[in-house]
């Protein structure tokens, strides 16, 4: 790949529309940009080109700077094209999970009132059956196919970029709306600006990259993180359709840079052919969206030589931490703040606490979204009257100024009028040989109001018993803390991005002290 650019400038822009900062010079046009396997590769030119006719295309049904154009398809190059093509006309690109039904499209239909809708061909009558206020466009799972691309192949590459602010909203990403309803969080151009170039700085990011992409892009972490530093960093991109271990050995070679989720890693360590010779070489892993085990932090070192990079963020406010690129990268903990972001840890009025005190994460900065679309309240329910966003997670900063994440909010479990915290209990059971994970959830218990209660996974041909596992923690916990019941499973529900669905364990086993 040509090693010919500079990096772009990040200043003297007259408009804050992304995709014209994307495309600023100086900007290597005949750069290779995505490299999906088994096709064509695709160069900055190639892709900004196709954005410009897909923004015609947009525009002639009659969609203005704000509207929402809705999309729901496989991942490819040409879904990245029309997420570029949206933010060129200053439309608001709306990703929904490949995975949603009719019935739940409905909601996201009714609540965002998009005016485009593009979809799988396959989707396209039900979609016309569901959605009659706008257009329906289709796009081919192998992006060769649909009316998207009939309709661009005779438009012209050049468009006139909309002249946008900071807050002119780029995207509407809804929240996985594990409890109650799916809330649409207004990223605006400022938002996804900021947190790609100061990830771009932090990680150093250049236009050597190439990434190594087999993340979901219905979601913050393969959308924005992803794809908006390479594009900001000029980097390129190898788009797996999925993640596919033997597509990652194939790839690895070719990569230098590769971002995950932490299921990623821990399937990457139960094959023979991790190493030094296959990892070796990388620049960067970068892991987030769950929490990575300390203990999967530290096999991974072990075997390849690289200690993975541990960020956390959200939905609501892209990026906020991460562990320092030169520095020591702690396992179990996230990092420092990002340049920019404020964080504290607050009681539940927003006070904050005494350093390694245990809190409400709480986080301020241009990274930070702007609400939730149509739903005044629950945004308001949400901010602290001078700006800081309730994360609704749980953590401390220890003595070095690291973020530990302790959980979420709504996993904290009360038991006996004590805050039982899930996470200091499973790292503790994590550790005992032949677990492989667990999960402390609380359940109804009439005389303790939650009774803690332990789901533990076990490695392939283990045998433990509860007693083991409760002797085996007895004396590391406070009584209050110690589990009532220990419960076996051969996995947990997970959710797109890996993360364990505790809602429905706790569901799932809720009459278990009735
Ligand atoms: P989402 O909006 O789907 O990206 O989910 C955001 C949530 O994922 C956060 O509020 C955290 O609870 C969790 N999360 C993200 N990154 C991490 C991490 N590195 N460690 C622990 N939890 C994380």
């Amino acid at each position: 790949m040509e090693k010919t650019l500079e990096q772009p400038s990040n200043t003297g822009n007259m408009t804050d529309n992304l995709f014209t900062r994307f495309s600023a010079p100086p900007l290597h046009r005949n750069k290779i940009f995505l490299a999906p396997p088994g096709r064509e590769t695709v160069t900055f030119a190639q892709a900004f080109d196709q954005a410009g006719r897909y923004a015609h295309v947009l525009t002639a049904q009659g969609a203005k700077k704000g509207d929402r154009v809705a999309v729901q398809v496989e991942k490819s190059a040409e879904n990245i094209f029309l997420y570029l093509a949206c933010l060129r006309a200053g439309l608001v690109y709306l990703p929904l999970n490949t995975g949603y039904t009719a019935s739940e499209l409905r909601y996201f239909i009714g609540n965002a009132e998009p005016s485009i809708f593009v979809c799988a061909p396959r989707d396209a009558q039900m979609l016309t059956g569901i959605f009659s206020q706008g257009a329906v466009l289709t796009l081919g799972d192998d992006g060769k196919s649909g009316s998207l691309l009939e309709q661009a192949a005779s438009q012209s590459p050049d468009f006139p970029d909309a002249v946008l602010g900071k807050d002119d909203l780029a995207s509407i990403l809804y929240t996985s709306g594990t409890t109650g309803v799916s809330k649409g969080a207004m990223l605006t151009h400022g938002n996804l600006w900021s947190n790609a170039e100061v990830l771009r700085q932090l990680w150093h990011f250049s236009h050597d990259d190439v990434l190594l992409h087999a993340l979901p892009i219905f979601h913050i972490h393969g959308l924005f993180v992803a794809i908006n530093i390479c594009l900001a960093a000029r980097a390129s991109i190898i788009l797996l359709p999925r993640f596919d271990i033997e597509e990652i050995f194939r790839s690895l070679p070719s990569a230098t840079v590769m971002m995950g989720v932490p299921t990623f890693y821990v399937r990457l360590l139960q094959d023979s052919r991790l190493g030094r010779e296959t990892a070796g070489h990388m620049r960067l892993f970068v892991s987030g969206s769950a929490p990575l085990l300390a203990e999967t932090h530290r096999e991974w070192s072990a075997k390849t030589g690289q200690a993975i990079l541990e960020r956390y963020g959200m939905t609501e406010t892209n990026m906020n931490t991460s562990n320092p690129y030169a520095g020591v990268r702690k396992p179990g903990s996230v990092g420092f703040p990002l340049p920019g972001t404020d964080l504290r840890i607050a009681d539940g009025d927003g006070k904050p606490l005494p350093q390694g005190e245990i809190g409400m994460i709480e986080v301020r900065g241009p990274n930070v979204f702007a609400g939730y679309w149509r739903m005044p309240e629950k945004t308001a329910a949400e901010f602290r009257a001078d700006g800081f966003f309730i994360t609704g997670d749980l953590g401390m900063i220890d003595g070095d100024g690291y973020v530990h994440i302790v959980g979420r909010a709504k996993d904290l479990i009360i038991s006996g009028g004590f805050n039982v915290y899930p996470k200091e209990i499973e790292s503790l059971i994590d550790e005992l040989p032949g677990v492989t994970e667990s999960a402390v959830i609380g359940l109804p218990h009439k005389d303790f109001g939650e009774g803690v209660t332990a789901v533990v996974v076990l490695n392939k041909g283990a045998t433990l018993t509860q007693d083991q596992v409760l002797s085996a923690i007895k004396d590391r916990l406070a009584k209050f803390k110690q589990p009532k019941a220990v419960l076996f499973t051969d996995a947990f529900p997970r959710n797109a991005l890996g993360k364990v669905q505790k809602n429905l364990l706790r569901d799932q086993y809720k009459d278990l002290y009735a």
